[in-house]
């Protein structure tokens, strides 16, 4: 029995393999999701594949990275006719004097939803493993951000990769004097920003320190 699932698997691996091979490098998916994601494809009508095929061409027009946060936005939400910004970075109500950093775009979304944040952001990328790989984060460019700003709030998840993160941070922006906060406790153990409800992330603005 055992032998005969594995050789199906084989088939269908063959059968969908670059397929599958592109779904393996989305966040959290792994081989079994991939291969359900390249049948649930192959079940659908060609006007599904077209549409999806054509959005996905599509998204280096619709979508644009903001130069300054490095968050993605939509084109058509432009901080204006001759700014490359995005309509936060740009806006003139925000407070220019702190910056939050957050991992990834979804954690921005679920602050700026919260609606009590007036302040600038900064899109990380990620949070270092704790094999201290550092690639594809943007420290670099923090630490030349970091400078013009009176206070960063770190609002990384409370893990030991966001912790971790944290710590290095705060040893590279010494140098700058800035002053660091942490969002406050109101996020439990191992909560992630991304699922946290809008009480949740005002009480942890709140009680940062
Ligand atoms: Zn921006």
């Amino acid at each position: 029995m055992v032998r005969i699932i594995r050789k199906i698997f084989r088939i269908i691996s063959i059968m969908f393999n670059k397929l599958i091979e592109y779904f393996l490098k989305f966040p959290g998916i792994g081989p079994r999701q991939a291969k359900r994601f390249a049948y649930f494809l192959a079940s659908q009508d060609e006007k599904f594949i077209k549409d999806l095929s054509g959005e996905i061409s599509d998204i280096k027009n619709k979508i644009k990275q903001c130069p300054d946060c490095f968050r993605f936005f939509s084109r058509s939400d432009l901080g204006g006719k001759r700014s490359d910004l995005c309509s936060i970075c740009s806006g003139l109500n925000r407070d220019k004097n702190i910056l939050m950093l957050v991992e990834k775009d979804v954690d921005l979304e679920s602050i700026e939803r919260a609606g009590i944040y007036n302040g600038k952001y900064f899109v990380l990328g990620g949070v270092m493993p704790l094999t201290g790989d550092k690639n594809n984060l943007r420290f670099k460019e923090l630490f030349d951000k970091a400078k013009n700003y009176k206070e960063i709030i770190l609002a990384l998840s409370a893990n030991v990769e966001g912790e971790n993160t944290a710590r290095y941070i705060e040893k590279i922006l010494e140098p700058l004097k800035v002053k660091i906060t942490h969002l406050g406790r109101g996020l439990s153990t191992g909560a992630e920003l991304e699922y946290s409800d809008s009480e949740t992330i005002k009480n942890a603005l709140e009680g940062r320190k």
